[in-house]
């Protein structure tokens, strides 16, 4: 069984607002070491399911955020951006995978730094809202690769039970806003994502938990919040601008689709004034 442990940060056990996730920001020694308590949890649930193989792949921002030497030596680490699907890098190379520390989509009230790739827009995939989860579920999905378990907070769980509802949902906060939570003690959240992963996983194995697919063609909307934005993701090849501040992108697949999605962001993102 070769699993994958996708990391995200926004949605990590203690988490409550951008200080501990910006690389400068006040509490960030103390997030990462906290995004590598949730990880090793669910390495250890992986490994008492029988694991033979452990991907841990460091989705947040830059992809810098783990210390290889803090994590359970059974595990492989991939640090780094690798282009175009870095949050979950190797996701074709496994048999089932898991989502740490992942957060609500844009727009969600109540949601821990709730926000799809940037702050400044919202996604939706053939007609579907999207966030990071749903995204990241489709493209492994697309190999075949179910998400067997998500952790995160109060909001994260409800958007998967929405796309995803066979899988496991572990809530380690109670998100009081967008930059406020009730948070579980690390020991306590270690030792829930370590049974619901080891259960997550035998379930996978059972055969009760599905991969999360859509249809093809796929068709990509974003809706951005300032209207150059628009304009400037408009470039992308065959892209229409349907109205001043949304574009929509048709593609074959789900992954030339979200590989659209990822080039809007970046021509968006490109300064705007
Ligand atoms: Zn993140």
């Amino acid at each position: 069984m070769k699993v994958l442990i996708a990391a995200d940060m926004e949605g990590i056990t203690g988490i409550a607002d951008r200080s501990y996730v910006l690389y400068d920001g006040l509490n960030y020694e103390l997030g990462r070491s906290l995004m590598e308590s949730d990880v090793n949890a669910a390495i250890e649930g992986a490994i008492a399911a029988g694991a033979t193989e452990i991907l841990v792949v460091d989705g947040h921002s830059g992809g810098k955020n783990i210390r290889i030497t803090k994590l359970n030596p059974r595990a492989v680490l991939h640090s780094g951006s690798t282009r175009p699907f870095s949050m979950i890098a190797g996701y074709d190379k496994v048999d089932v995978a898991m989502f740490i520390g992942y957060h609500a989509k844009l727009g969600t009230e109540n949601a821990v730094l709730d926000h799809t790739y940037t702050s400044r827009l919202k996604l939706w995939i053939n007609g579907i809202e999207a966030g990071e989860s749903y995204m990241n579920a489709l493209l492994c999905g697309n190999k075949n690769v179910p998400v067997a378990l998500y952790s995160g907070d109060q909001a994260l769980a409800e958007e998967v039970r929405g796309f995803s509802p066979d899988s496991y949902q572990v809530v380690v906060k109670e998100a009081y806003g967008r930059s406020s939570a009730y948070s579980l003690h690390p020991e306590q959240s270690r030792i829930l994502i370590r049974e619901n992963a080891k259960k997550a996983l035998e379930a996978w194995k059972a055969g009760a938990i599905k991969p999360v697919t859509t249809t093809e063609p796929v068709e990509i909307k974003v809706q951005f919040i300032i209207s150059e934005m628009a304009e400037q993701a408009a470039v992308l090849p065959g892209a229409e601008r349907v109205d001043p501040l949304t574009v929509v992108s048709i593609q074959p697949t789900i992954e030339l689709g979200i590989r659209a999605f990822v080039t809007m962001v970046a021509l968006a993102t490109a300064p705007v004034y």
